[in-house]
This record gives structure tokens, C-alpha cells and sequence, in this order.
């Protein structure tokens, strides 16, 4: 077994369970992609089992801090096992959530979404593709599916020095699935959509948008990074009137489209625009249109904390333009999934919009990600989804 010995004082984090190691904390040693390590402290105790990535900034992932416990079929058999079963004691409307989610489920750059009868994984780190094969067969056996689609095509693989890759790897057959979230169903792509096919963190807060838009009866609503028109439907179903989904993805807006007639929705009430959000909300300003609902659902503006500050205006400037498109009394479901915002960062960004707008509101709530994408308390870095729903005043 390699190990990897850290510099003085770098074992805190490891200490606090915290299941990463920059490069720059490691005084010795080496080991090839994906390969076990121990990793020791200065003094040489103990701190964690865990995989090498050499070409990442992130150069150790820990599988295990217990040093009696081995890094092999079993212990991905029981981590995956134990996914699964705090997944059904989650309250989770729907046939369609995730399995396994990276860090927070110690199993640190996998992450596994379930559709039904199909599995779609990602193995985004060198450990998590060293062991894909064993991944992918825990996976089949703590479920009793026979269907896993990857979908390792994301931006982080290239920081591991890994290549694209995907496909089949258990099973076969149609790509093309339909899923019930709440009271609605929904179809997706899995080899063609975004992320693994579908944002099923947001699964919650688009009931809490259906339930809104009934209880405040919102009539004309605006859906902006609509994708595939989930908040759409969603406002729809609560009694909109009429729903406007905005993307810049024209698979996306026909998948909306089709979303409407599949939920038994008349056509007429729903309006699929492809376009860029940023020169709509200008257009709908200068041409003096007013919404009842708005929903804010950017893309990742900063993936990590050094981009905050650019994307700060960003999103400071998509709200401003809400804010002034909402009639008083009108909603903003407004959300951020940049890791470099945090919650009050983002606070502060909807408060300087509001500023600038000259309006204000009540924050009736704070909106985040699903339970079955959970933050845990060892490792912040997690939390990434994060919203606020202001009643303009
Ligand atoms: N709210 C959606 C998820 C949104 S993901 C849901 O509940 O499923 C972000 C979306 O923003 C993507 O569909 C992407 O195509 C779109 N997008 C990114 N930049 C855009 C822009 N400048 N204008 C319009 N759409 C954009």
C-alpha cells in the first residue's frame, strides 16, 4: 500500500473529516490514478484510506477514515447498500431521485440518479473510474434494476485528467424515459439531457411553485431557464393562466412543449420561447409587460469561488430585471446552484437587485436542493443549490 505523507499542520481537515487534499498539503509520496493510498499526517498517524488523482488540484479523495476498514468489493457493497436505504426513509414524491451523491454519501466523485427502472451514473474523479466496474455491479445488486446508462461527459472529469465517457455499461434499450414527479410526469433523455437527463434537486420547489402560484392565484407567469418546462407544468398545475418558458435550448423548449400536452394541459396556455434570458427580460421591460410569477433558475454562473464576483453581477442583473417585471404582490422564485455563492452572498446579490430596482419584498422562504441531494455537516463544499421566494411589495 503507497502513502501518502501530508506537511505539518495539513491533517486538520482530514481531522474534521473534510474528505479532500489539495496538492499543496502533501509532502511525499505518489501513486497512479485512481490507485488506494494511505494517507498519514506529518507525525505518521493514521488519517484516511483514499484514491489518488494525479493530475487534479484535488489530489486525495477519502473512501474511509475507519483504518481497520478495506477499500474493496464489500466496502463499495455497503456504502452503496447504505445510500439506498437512507433514501427510503426520505420523503421523496416521485420515481425519480438520487441514489448516490458523491461526498455526501462517502463515496466521493459518483453520483447516481434513478429514473425508474433506469440507473444513470457519473464517475467524475480517478477513484470513482478505477472502480466503475464494481460501482456499476453494487449498483444492480443493492437495487434489483438491470439498466445503468453513464453519463460521464461533465466539465469536472477534465480537472482528473479523464476523458468523456458514455453509454451503456449495465443493459440496454431505449434511452427515452418518462418519470410521475408529484402529480405530473415528465420525460426525459438520458444520454442526450442535462446532468444524468433531469434536475431532480429542484423536485420540491417546483410543488412549492404549483402551491404558490394556486394560493397567490397567479395568472400570467414567466418561466426563465425553463429546460424542459418542469416549473411550467408545475405552474400549470396550479392554475396559471398562462406560462411562458424561456430557454436558449430548443431540445429542451420542444421537450416543454410536448410536457404540456403530456399532462393534459391545454396548449394554448403555455408559450415555448427560445431565446436568451438576459435580452428577454430587457424586451418584455421596454415593451411593458408584468408577471405575476417569475422563476430565476440561472445555470452555474460561478463554479467556484473565484468566479463570484462576475457572477454576482450577473445574477444581480437577471433579478433587477424580474423584480421590475413583477406586478406588486407577484412572486420571484429566485435560485443559485453556483458552489462560490453561498446563501448570504446570495442574499445580499437579490438585496442589491431589489436596490437598484427600488423594490422590496418579503423573503417567505429559503429554498434548497431535495434531501436526497443532501449537505452534510463535514463537508460545506455540498451545499450549491440555494433560492429565495420574495412577495414584491
Ligand atoms: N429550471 C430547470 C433547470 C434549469 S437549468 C428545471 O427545473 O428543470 C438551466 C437552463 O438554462 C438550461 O436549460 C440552459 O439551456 C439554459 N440557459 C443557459 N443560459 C441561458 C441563457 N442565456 N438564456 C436562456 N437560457 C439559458
Amino acid at each position: 500500500m503507497k502513502v501518502i505523507r501530508l506537511r505539518a499542520g495539513k491533517e486538520r481537515s482530514l481531522l474534521r473529516r473534510h474528505p479532500w487534499v489539495f496538492q499543496g498539503s502533501i509532502a511525499k509520496g505518489g501513486a497512479d490514478a485512481g490507485e488506494t493510498v494511505r494517507v498519514e499526517s506529518d507525525a505518521g498517524q493514521f488519517l484516511c484510506w483514499a484514491a489518488f488523482s494525479p493530475n487534479s488540484l484535488i489530489r486525495v479523495r477519502a473512501w474511509s477514515f475507519d483504518e481497520s476498514e478495506r477499500i474493496d468489493v464489500a466496502f463499495f457493497a455497503r456504502r452503496i447498500e447504505a445510500a439506498i436505504a437512507v433514501r427510503q426513509r426520505l420523503p421523496v414524491a416521485s420515481d425519480a431521485l438520487r441514489l448516490v451523491h458523491g461526498e455526501a454519501d462517502g463515496l466521493p466523485g459518483v453520483v447516481v440518479d434513478r429514473y425508474g427502472d433506469t440507473l444513470v451514473a457519473q464517475f467524475m474523479s480517478a477513484g470513482a473510474e478505477r472502480w466503475k466496474a464494481v460501482i456499476a455491479d453494487a449498483l444492480l445488486a443493492a437495487t434489483g434494476l438491470g439498466r445503468l446508462y453513464e453519463r460521464s461527459d461533465a466539465n469536472a472529469r477534465s480537472l482528473e485528467g479523464l476523458e468523456p465517457s458514455t453509454g451503456w455499461l449495465r443493459g440496454g434499450g431505449a434511452t427515452e424515459l418518462t418519470i410521475s414527479e408529484h402529480e405530473w410526469k415528465l420525460s426525459m433523455d438520458v444520454a442526450e439531457g442535462h446532468k444524468t437527463g433531469y434536475y431532480l434537486d429542484q423536485r420540491d420547489n417546483r410543488k412549492k411553485f404549483a402551491e404558490a402560484v394556486r394560493h397567490y392565484g397567479c395568472q400570467r407567469v414567466l418561466n426563465c431557464f425553463s429546460y424542459t418546462g418542469g416549473f411550467s407544468v408545475a405552474a400549470l398545475a396550479g392554475g396559471a393562466e398562462s406560462v411562458i418558458s424561456v430557454d436558449s435550448s430548443a431540445p429542451a423548449l420542444a421537450r416543454a412543449t410536448a410536457h404540456v400536452a403530456l399532462n393534459g394541459f391545454d396548449p394554448s396556455r403555455h408559450q415555448a420561447l427560445d431565446a436568451d434570458v438576459n435580452q428577454t427580460l430587457r424586451e418584455f421591460l421596454k415593451a411593458g409587460r408584468t408577471f405575476d410569477a417569475i422563476v430565476l433558475d440561472p445555470p452555474k454562473f460561478a463554479p467556484t469561488a473565484a468566479h463570484a464576483e462576475r457572477a454576482a453581477r450577473a445574477y444581480k442583473d437577471i433579478n433587477r430585471l424580474a423584480l421590475l417585471l413583477l406586478a406588486p404582490g407577484g412572486l420571484l422564485f429566485t435560485f443559485s446552484c453556483s458552489g462560490g455563492v453561498g446563501p448570504e452572498l446570495f442574499h445580499k446579490i437579490v438585496a442589491g437587485a431589489g436596490l437598484d430596482a427600488q423594490v422590496d419584498g418579503f423573503i417567505l422562504d429559503r429554498l434548497g436542493a431535495t434531501p436526497d441531494h443532501p449537505q452534510t455537516i463535514c463537508f460545506p463544499e455540498g451545499e450549491y443549490l440555494k433560492g429565495l421566494l420574495v412577495l414584491k411589495r
